[in-house]
């Protein structure tokens, strides 16, 4: 199968970033999580000062809206002093959170106007789902802070994502919906990290990364998206995101994948991220 090289549409600096600002997390997902996350994870290389100037630069350039992801990124020691320096600098904030413990400074946070939330749901049957984090207990943790974000009217987005033969997910979704969460997406585990089956390549993403998204690793790296992970294309903080999305690299990895099949969501969507991504591939010839 060929791959059809297309220079992406977006303007050159994504309107979309995702921060991948740690690798902690109190859940391992044995068979899915693309980061291999898990509660002895740190943070990263990057200090809170750096992730604060990537933000910066990032809004003086033209980014709209940032998603903080990890790990779990509420577990960084300093999530409260990022979030605040994300929209103070103008940025709108998503936070992909598996929502297993919130705070009551969590919710403060999520429910401010330019901010939602993007989370992740295995199936409507807690021993699918736990399955799935390798955590007992995480079924019934989020699926109620689901519910509670949903009574406090914070904008909350779903993924479910298939793992394994025979796991509920229509099952999931139809209980989300029911529950009134109005935007979940169904998507298929992709071949990065834990749930590597074979060397990831540019066949194993959505199609839209690199057009209007990139993301930054823990230790600055740029990459198309968190699931693009093994496409570096410079470093945030040593070169500047300008001179990384100006650079060579940028653009022949940006050509190198395969644009998105007709029917999916536009680029700029925030669908194509590792949990709420539609069932989405690269164009093939
Ligand atoms: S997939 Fe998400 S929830 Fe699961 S271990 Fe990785 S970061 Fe944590």
């Amino acid at each position: 199968m060929a791959i059809a090289p297309q220079a992406p549409p977006g303007q050159r600096v994504p309107a979309f970033l995702e921060l991948e600002i740690t690798e902690q997390c109190q859940l391992t997902c044995p068979k899915l999580c693309y980061a291999k996350a898990g509660p002895k994870k740190g943070h990263g290389s990057l200090s809170t000062a750096d992730w604060k100037s990537v933000m910066s630069e990032a809004a003086e350039l033209g980014v709209q809206r940032v998603q903080f992801i990890g790990g779990e990124p509420t577990l960084h020691p300093h999530f409260e002093e990022l979030i605040h320096h994300a929209l103070h600098v103008g940025l709108d904030v998503q936070v992909y959170t598996n929502l297993y413990s919130v705070t009551s400074m969590h919710w403060r946070w999520f429910a401010h106007p330019r901010v939602s939330l993007g989370t992740s749901y295995y199936s409507d049957v807690a021993e699918e789902h736990d399955r799935v984090t390798g955590r007992p207990g995480s079924h019934a943790a989020t699926r109620a802070n689901i519910q509670l974000a949903l009574e406090k009217n914070i904008r909350v987005q779903v993924g479910v994502v298939g793992v394994f033969d025979g796991q509920r997910i229509t099952q999931a979704r139809e209980e989300l919906v029911e529950l009134g969460v109005a935007r979940v997406n169904l998507d298929h585990v992709r071949s990065v990290g834990r749930a590597e089956v074979h060397p990831p390549s540019q066949a194993d993403l959505c199609g839209r990364c690199a057009d209007a998204r990139a993301a930054v690793m823990g230790d600055g790296t740029v990459v198309p998206c968190v699931l693009g992970r093994f496409l570096p294309t410079g470093n945030a903080r040593d070169d500047g995101l300008a001179a990384v999305f100006d650079g060579q690299a940028w653009k022949d990895v940006a050509a190198s994948i395969p644009r998105a099949a007709v029917g999916c969501p536009p680029a700029d969507s925030n669908d194509c991220s590792p949990a709420n991504t539609p069932a989405c591939d690269p164009a093939y010839d």
